[in-house]
């Protein structure tokens, strides 16, 4: 079911007890545990419930901290000043085994890494062998394809894993080199490969999408890139728009948001040659940049947007600094909680509550559309000059954001007396905000010039 398609039913009376009706009267087999989450989620957000029984939808976890790259644009070096010697965090199939409460049920994981590889874990061929079998899950992993190795590629093709994200965002050598800073031969190599073994046992999966995030810097590349997608017979061709942050690119003007015009020339190349080679593109149709206040005004948000996550998702993030650590929160804009999953036992229903259910997770759901009582981070969230103030102003965008948050866990600390939990720690702050990192380039700088 695509998310808009649920968003609308979640607003159906309806739909939402025939579903919980649904749900209650469905057998609780493995294959089928999720479909009765994914049922009973509606009427918990139609209701507004704060403490609720269906678990999370889709789960996000980053199964390794480490990357064997070095791009331009990733956020990774400034990781790697801020933390230089990076706990490893390999997760294994033990610790897999302790998340299952929410794994069994849940309708799709993203093995996503942030600022890392996930298919340098080793372990991840057995992780996708045991989950797939067991429960069936709908799996998806953002990778930048060079440990895609034949032996992984026969596992995710027997297992029918369903879909890789491939980082692709130069198409030749040179270009590929200088913005990635690996060898794209070794990737297509192993697409090849991955290709043509799907095609031996007739399979479709794992999908394969490429993902170019345009730029100034690479808006050459994009027709070699297209012709890529045809090569490699990849399934379709993600056309995002680079976002800006703490990278190696910031201080370049790269992104489009500074000549909109030249940008939306480009998307309409790349959307016409694309037509002429016969090549997919998602979205269909170019998502044209328009002209946006570059100004922050904290009250210029979308109030009429209603965010589900809360009651949906579930992201397991690199904590860089700690041995067996996740940070955990809902969404792309702020952790929650940094969990220490080698305490903190998750298997049970009834482990897992204590951590889904927390008070800081009923304050979101309780704030989080509020019209009059909306919390700090997601009215930031919301503002309609959010994205454009990220990709041109690193600095501005990381005060408004750590103000955000230090304000919502201001509120929560003092407003919602909780219980400890041990393994579960509530923060209290941006764990990564701009004013460590500053700190400690300064320092890097200093002992750098002595
Ligand atoms: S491959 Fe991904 S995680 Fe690694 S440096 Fe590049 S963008 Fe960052
Ligand atoms: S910050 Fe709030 S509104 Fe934004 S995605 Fe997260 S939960 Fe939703």
């Amino acid at each position: 079911m695509n998310s808009k398609l649920f968003n609308r039913l979640c607003e159906n009376i309806l739909f939402v007890t025939a579903a919980k009706l649904v749900a209650i009267l469905l057998p609780g087999f493995n294959r089928l545990k999720k479909y009765k989450n994914i049922l009973s989620a509606p009427y918990s957000i139609y209701h507004g419930k704060l403490k609720i029984k269906n678990n999370p939808i889709r789960v996000r976890i980053a199964p390794i901290n480490i990357c064997n790259y070095l791009c331009l644009f990733c956020e990774i070096h400034k990781d790697n000043l801020m933390f230089p010697n990076r706990e490893k965090n390999e997760m294994t199939l033990d610790d897999v085994k302790n998340y299952e409460s929410f794994l069994s049920t849940t309708l799709k994981v993203s093995w996503v890494g942030g600022t890392a590889e996930p298919l340098l874990n080793k372990n991840f061929g057995s992780i996708v062998e045991y989950l797939k079998s067991k429960y069936g899950t709908i799996m998806m992993t953002n990778t930048n394809g060079s440990r895609l190795d034949r032996k992984l590629c026969d596992i995710l093709i027997k297992y029918g894993f369903d879909s890789l994200l491939i980082s692709y965002h130069a198409g030749t050598k040179d270009g590929y080199k200088k913005l990635m800073t690996g060898n794209i031969d070794i990737v297509d190599k192993n697409l090849i490969y991955l290709k043509e073994q799907k095609a031996l046992h007739r399979k479709n999966k794992p999908a394969v999408q490429l993902n170019f995030a345009l730029q100034r810097l690479n808006a050459v590349e994009c027709r070699t890139i297209i012709d890529k997608v045809k090569q490699l017979d990849a399934d379709e061709l993600l056309v995002s728009k680079y976002y800006g942050g703490r990278n190696q690119l910031q201080d370049q003007k790269v992104s489009f948001d500074y000549d909109i015009n030249e940008g939306n020339r480009v998307l309409d190349d790349i959307y016409s040659y694309a037509k002429d080679r016969n090549v997919k593109l998602c979205p269909a149709k170019p998502d044209y940049w328009t002209d946006k206040k570059t100004q922050w005004d904290h009250e210029n948000y979308d109030s009429s947007m209603h965010c589900k996550r809360p009651w949906t998702c579930l992201h397991f993030k690199p904590v860089l600094n700690e041995r067996n650590c996740h940070y955990v929160g809902v969404c792309n804009r702020t952790e929650l909680f940094k969990i220490s999953y080698d305490k903190l036992k998750l298997g049970t229903q009834q482990q897992f509550e204590l951590l889904w259910n927390h008070p800081l997770l009923q304050y979101l759901r309780e704030t989080v559309n509020s019209k009059d009582s909306i919390n700090p981070v997601c009215k930031y969230c919301k503002n309609y000059s959010r994205e454009i103030i990220r990709n041109t102003d690193a600095q501005m965008y990381a005060d408004v954001r750590d103000r955000a948050i230090k304000d919502f866990f201001g509120y929560f600390h003092k407003n919602y007396p909780f219980v400890e939990v041990d393994g579960i720690e509530v923060l209290k702050e941006h764990p990564h905000s701009d004013e460590i990192f500053q700190e400690k380039k300064a320092k890097a700088d200093v002992s750098l010039k002595n």
